[in-house]
């Protein structure tokens, strides 16, 4: 709001009704520079040397990373690729597997579960899905399977400075983001993903060829007025939403710290290459643990209070866990503390506010 003319766009009714670019591509050049350069700004990714794939949301780039891996992996002679992530995880990319029932791939539940068999069992093939930092639980995680027959997709949609430090600069081989985690326009469908083999990216650009010619051109231009409006502004969206989810979590850990009941997830402190300190992380979401053996149904704990968070077994865990948004609106935000003190204030032997 800060930003409005900034990062206002009016489009003339005959511009951009072309399928392609100038270029004959589907992708914005003007548009990729920009990503490459909000990236050496941040300093949260390597993308020299580096290709550029754009899709609807990170989701349409998960699952064109997934397909692409696989195709490069698979012959007639080999099982399926196994699709794993680990536990707790960012439950779409077992439901865009499981729905897509593609002979290519199959999930396969806990990437830890693998850890030993997978180096031995050298004829599958593996994708591991990591999700860093996580999503449920704000953890810069790393890959559990390592071998010549595992390809991994980083999923960095929330490895920007507001959520997390940045101790170096991501340099996986295909690594994906998205503008719904970094400027919060979720509804503009944008992501990307940043890949290192040629052919990797030449079968994620067919995919999006075949599976929807290409991003919306609409919101290759709304992305690109954003994202210059950012890099105009020296980027204060970052100090701004940086400020805001430091504030919202330590609010929120202070309010939990009185309570015997709930607990909050501990992320370490990093050095943050970005604000050039050591730093606590200020995640997206909040994992929160119901303590007591009685409370084994976290949700229904909660949401007797009138606060609706996500069930632990979404991502795979147990229902003695809850997520709860910390990115929602700041009104929401209030009043879920708000909810959060009272049902803490109501604890046997809750410690005095
Ligand atoms: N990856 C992670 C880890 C997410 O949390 C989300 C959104 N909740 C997505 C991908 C998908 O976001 P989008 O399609 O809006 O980019």
């Amino acid at each position: 709001m800060q930003h409005s003319t900034s990062s206002a766009l009016v489009v003339s009714g005959w511009h951009r009704m072309s399928y392609n670019f100038h270029d004959n591509t589907l992708i914005s050049q003007h548009l990729e520079s920009l990503i490459r350069k909000l990236h050496a700004f941040v300093g949260n990714a390597v993308t020299q040397d580096r290709y550029i794939v754009f899709g609807a949301g990170s989701t349409q780039v998960l699952s064109a990373a997934a397909y692409a891996l696989s195709l490069a992996n698979s012959s007639s002679s080999h099982s399926p690729t196994r699709v794993v992530a680990s536990v707790p995880y960012y439950a779409l990319y077992k439901q865009q597997v499981e729905y897509f029932n593609s002979e290519k791939f199959k999930y396969e539940g806990d990437a830890h579960t693998w850890r030993n068999r997978s180096e031995s069992d050298a004829s599958t093939n593996v994708i591991e899905f990591v999700t860093s930092p996580n999503n449920p639980d704000g953890l810069l995680n790393k890959a559990v399977l390592h071998g010549p027959n595992v390809k991994t997709i980083y999923d960095r949609a929330y490895y920007w400075p507001h959520f997390t430090p940045i101790p170096a600069p991501a340099d996986e081989d295909l690594m994906v983001f998205t503008l719904s985690k970094l400027t919060g326009h979720a509804g503009s469908r944008f992501g990307w993903a940043v890949v290192k083999d040629e052919t990797v990216f030449n079968k994620m650009v067919l995919h999006m060829q075949v599976n929807s010619i290409g991003v919306s051109k609409d919101t290759q231009l709304r992305a690109f007025k954003l994202l210059k409006a950012i890099l105009e502004e020296e980027a204060q969206i970052f100090d701004f939403a940086y400020q805001t989810m430091k504030s919202r979590w330590e609010r929120l850990a202070t309010t939990l710290s009185f309570s015997n009941r709930f607990s909050l997830q501990k992320i370490n402190p990093q050095y943050c290459f970005f604000y050039n300190k050591v730093r606590e992380s200020s995640p997206a979401y909040a994992w929160v643990k119901c303590e007591k053996e009685e409370d084994k149904d976290c949700y229904t704990v909660l949401k007797a209070a009138n606060i609706i968070g996500r069930k632990g077994n979404v991502f795979g865990s147990d229902d003695n866990y809850v997520r709860l948004s910390l990115v929602r609106s700041q009104d929401d935000f209030d009043i879920l503390i708000q909810r959060l003190q009272k049902l803490v204030s109501e604890e046997d032997g809750a410690i005095s506010m």
